[in-house]
């Protein structure tokens, strides 16, 4: 789980690009194949997946994951996603449709929904817990012109009747802030992650994914 890629900026959510350079090298180098959530249905066909899967995510769709992450993630040709703050594309510091068009006909970059406004899931009513989960989903899969199958929650944040909420809106995988290797066991609305942070060295993330 990455935020930002970004040297200007420090602190839990930024990796700087040199770092991030060298932990996709590492995953490279190790034998890891990168896959989406798309591929990751597989989990429920039955179907195998490639040795050592790993899903990069990035949350909040910052304008840095078109600028620094995806041209890093191309030279390795690496698979990531994206989730994506409906009513943020285009804002400042933050990517516009024309750049994720641009990452998904690639190939390399899926697109997930991550809420309209960014909001607290667990703290909102319900009629808002639905416009932000469900419209942020549609308003999604509109500018793209096909379903959005994952979601990730805000700042983690979930309870029974969010995951409900996410659950109807259609989405076949969530994922939360909750730290360790995703895992069928967890519910496909419930994995887990792994936080790749700014203070954390390339050691420490060699360790964390060894
Ligand atoms: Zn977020």
């Amino acid at each position: 789980m990455y935020h930002s890629i970004s040297q200007n900026r420090h602190g839990k959510l930024f990796v700087s690009p040199e770092v991030f350079y060298q932990q996709m090298e590492h995953l490279n180098h190790a034998g890891y194949h990168t896959i989406t959530f798309k591929d990751l249905l597989h989990w429920k066909t039955g179907e195998a997946l490639p040795d050592k899967p790993v899903l990069i995510t990035f949350d909040d769709g910052y304008l840095d994951n078109y600028k620094v992450a995806y041209p890093i993630l191309k030279a390795f040709q690496m698979k990531a996603t994206i989730f994506v703050t409906s009513d943020f594309i285009g804002s400042p510091n933050h990517l516009n449709w024309s750049q994720i068009r641009e990452m998904e006909q690639s190939g390399f970059i899926e697109i997930g929904a991550h809420t309209r406004h960014h909001v607290e899931l667990t703290k909102s009513k319900k009629l808002q817990r639905v416009d932000e989960v469900l419209g942020g989903k549609r308003r999604l899969e509109k500018g793209l012109g096909h379903p959005v199958i994952a979601f990730a929650y805000p700042s983690g944040k979930y309870n029974q009747n969010v995951v409900q909420v996410v659950k109807r809106a259609g989405f076949e995988f969530a994922v939360t802030t909750k730290p360790g290797y995703a895992a069928k066991r967890q519910g496909y609305l419930t994995l887990h992650r792994v936080r790749i942070g700014g203070e954390q060295s390339v050691a420490e993330f060699i360790r964390k994914i060894p």
